[in-house]
């Protein structure tokens, strides 16, 4: 029990603390734990409410980009705040703003669900609070994760090699915050395990030298993260085209391994995707395997959503071929019902992770060094949550039995829905549905199916994202949430088809007047405009429908380079003119807008451009090293190349032509200035200094990057 408080004691502490801030006395609210207890009780009653009435929510917030600004104070109070009034903000401010997940109307990106026993688990966790980077920093910490991370491994199929207890291997099982974390931290291993090898064979070669010959493999249909961890890790990544069932196959990786050996690189790491982000699609591992074992790759296995099926025996023959996998990483926080963070992953041989991480600092070692795991080698940060304790919860208040129910009950929403999809004939179903994901689209054109999706969420009554799957726009629906019905899956599938009718009847006319304006888009000068414009339709950008509605930047970049191709950038006299001034303020800003900006931009201005105009020229870029990322671009108007990286958009919207706008027409957009020549040199000096690292072309004056 705590202890109670005389009312002189209270006062005690309310005035050390006013001397400690230095301020006037005030009423000062610290929270002790009678006030904790109250404040906890309420808090957790807010949370079963806020639960349990969530499908009277909309799932997608009807807000601005900025909204937030108007409702909060600009600086952080003076005084301490009464609870209350912290506590009715949570509605008033946060709310609002909020794209409710836990909603069973909720089909976007894959699952993040949460569960009550999770949630305790983390509340005792937060109480808690130990930082379990070592045994010693905190025992329970590392032995429940290794003990909770066995059963997983267990209840999910996993050879024995990849557990803790098993007397014969190096293997087991550890927490990472992610997926992608997951995969990072693998390929760092493999890279490790690699530079080393070759030393062996090669004892004069530089860890650079081996490391800049690296090649990665992963599908066309792989996550994002797979590509950052390419990307971070400094190493090459290719991408092996995936088969008419979005499989990645043994015949097109040997043949790229090829490839690359002939060119004197060095083949060592494969991600193999089970349950792809696009299509929920599975990669075979038992011809990639194989594969890996003989030329000396690590295969690392990507589960982050399918993973958890594999609690279901019926779902395991997706993994078949896992023997020959040197680790693997899935999200219980995804479907397991474990709150986010909480990324399971496995390795064969937990040797590459201490040759990887291992740093070994006095301040933490401690008696049992070597004699117990150390967190701290298996991950790329020093500290770690008490994870352990949410997924014990869980794990336990479910049961095997409890879990497989849930997920049996989400397949068969899913099937309820491709059901539904199936009976009308507008509709198709563009890959064969796996466990609780849907891919559907409008049969047609790829715009069709845009409008639509945008319209879908516009309405906030269900909220899905899109995938590119060989070129065609879907939406993506995925259903596992505890919380939906057969009867919300009929509500949302009638939403879809009144809307898909009102998509299908529309003309072009009449589509073009539900069109965002110009001025709608300036309601917030902090703020960029990639809300309002992805509610109207942007084709040709390409999603690749992630977690985080991933884009394919190589895809974008390539169509971006066919529209300038298609026109001449005449600011003078050609239409469009608010698209250009809107692309010019937006470089002129030197702020980071979203993609779906920018192709928005692009795209409009592309409409109302006249064809047949010369613009720049893209190819791809040969010179050799670079082939994966690179390309230049070409200019015919007298300015000198500029080069760019596909990885960035900015750099691309940089080339000569549009930034080649005359500087008046962003001047007499609304911000203070006319067009007189000092006002003119004003927004050029702001270019300058912002990111843009603007010169004058000697040509025409105008802006231009510095090459
Ligand atoms: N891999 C796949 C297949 C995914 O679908 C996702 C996200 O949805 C990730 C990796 C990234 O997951 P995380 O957010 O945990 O990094």
């Amino acid at each position: 029990m705590p202890r109670a408080r005389c009312s002189d004691e209270l006062s005690a502490i309310h005035s050390t603390a006013t001397r400690k801030d230095d301020r006037p006395s005030s009423p000062i609210s610290i929270m002790d734990s009678d006030e904790y207890r109250k404040r906890g009780k309420e808090m957790v009653d807010y949370i079963a409410d806020y639960l349990e009435t969530i499908r009277e929510r909309r799932v997608f917030p009807d807000v601005n980009p900025g909204y937030m600004r108007h409702l909060v104070p600009d600086s952080a109070p003076e005084s301490p705040e009464p609870w209350e009034n912290i506590f009715n903000d949570i509605e008033r401010v946060v709310m609002p703003g909020m794209t409710h997940w836990q909603s069973p109307y909720m089909h976007a990106y894959f699952p993040a669900l949460n569960s009550y026993p999770s949630l305790l688990g983390d509340m005792l966790a937060d109480a808690i609070n130990c930082i379990g980077f070592t045994w010693a920093s905190s025992p329970a910490c590392t032995e429940l994760e290794t003990v909770v991370m066995d059963w997983l491994g267990k209840m999910v199929g996993l050879p024995e090699h990849f557990l803790h207890s098993s007397k014969d291997s190096p293997g087991g099982g550890v927490i990472q915050t992610t997926a992608s974390e997951a995969t990072f931290v693998c390929l760092l291993a493999a890279r490790t395990e690699a530079i080393q090898r070759y030393q062996k064979e090669y004892p004069d070669l530089e860890d650079a030298e081996i490391n800049s010959r690296l090649v990665a493999y992963c599908s066309d249909q792989a996550h994002s993260s797979v590509e950052k961890a390419g990307l971070i890790g400094l190493v090459k990544m290719r991408y092996i085209e995936s088969d008419e069932n979005l499989s990645m196959r043994g015949d097109k990786v040997v043949e790229a391994i090829q490839n690359d050996r002939e060119k004197g690189l060095i083949p060592f790491f494969l991600c193999a995707t089970l349950g792809t982000t696009g299509s929920c699609s599975f990669d075979n591992l038992k011809e990639l395997g194989p594969i890996c074992e003989q030329e000396e790759l690590w295969m690392h296995v990507d589960a982050a959503y399918a993973g958890t099926a594999f609690i279901c025996p019926e779902f395991r023959h997706f993994m078949d071929g896992i023997d020959y996998a040197h680790s693997l990483a899935f999200n219980p926080s995804k479907w397991m019902m474990v709150h986010f963070d909480c990324t399971a992953m496995w390795v064969k041989n937990s040797g590459s992770l201490h040759r990887t991480f291992n740093v070994d600092p006095i301040y933490l070692q401690h008696e049992n060094t070597g004699l117990a795991i150390d967190y701290m080698h298996w991950q790329i940060g020093l500290s770690k949550r008490f994870r352990a304790l949410k997924l014990w919860f869980v794990i336990r208040s479910f049961g095997i039995i409890g879990l497989q129910k849930h997920i049996r009950e989400g397949v068969r929403m899913a099937q309820k829905f491709e059901a539904f999809v199936k009976s009308d004939p507008r509709f198709e179903i563009t890959a064969p549905r796996h466990l609780g994901m849907v891919v559907f689209r409008l049969k047609g054109e790829n715009e069709l199916t845009e409008k639509l999706l945008k319209k879908l969420n516009s309405t906030g009554k269900l909220h899905c994202v899109p995938a590119c799957l060989k070129g065609k726009y879907v939406i993506r629906f995925t259903v596992t949430s505890t919380h939906t019905t057969v009867d919300d899956l009929s509500r949302d599938w009638a939403t879809i088809r009144t809307v898909a009718s009102e998509v299908l009847s529309k003309t072009p006319a009449e589509e073009h007047k539900a069109r965002v304006f110009l001025k709608d888009t300036r309601k917030n000068p902090d703020f960029g405009t990639s809300l309002l414009l992805a509610n109207s339709p942007m084709s040709p950008k390409i999603v690749n429908g992630s977690f985080a509605a991933i884009f394919d930047n190589s895809d974008v970049l390539f169509e971006f380079a066919k529209k300038l191709q298609q026109l001449k950038l005449d600011v003078q006299d050609s239409p469009g003119k608010a698209m250009r001034r809107r692309i010019k303020g937006m470089l002129m800003a030197g702020k980071q807008y979203s993609l779906d900006s920018r192709m928005d931009l692009v795209t409009t201005f592309v409409q109302s451009a006249r064809p047949g105009e010369n613009m720049p020229t893209m190819r791809e870029n040969s010179v050799e090293g670079q082939d994966f990322h690179d390309t230049a671009v070409q200019t015919e108007n007298g300015h000198s190349p500029s080069r760019i990286r596909s990885k960035s958009v900015d750099e691309y919207i940089d080339t000569p032509d549009l930034k080649n706008l005359h500087l008046d027409e962003a001047i007499d957009e609304g911000e203070g200035e006319t067009s007189s020549p000092e006002a003119e040199t004003n927004q050029r000096s702001r270019a300058m200094n912002g990111k843009m690292n603007y010169h004058l072309c000697d040509n025409c004056g105008s802006a231009i990057t510095a090459q």
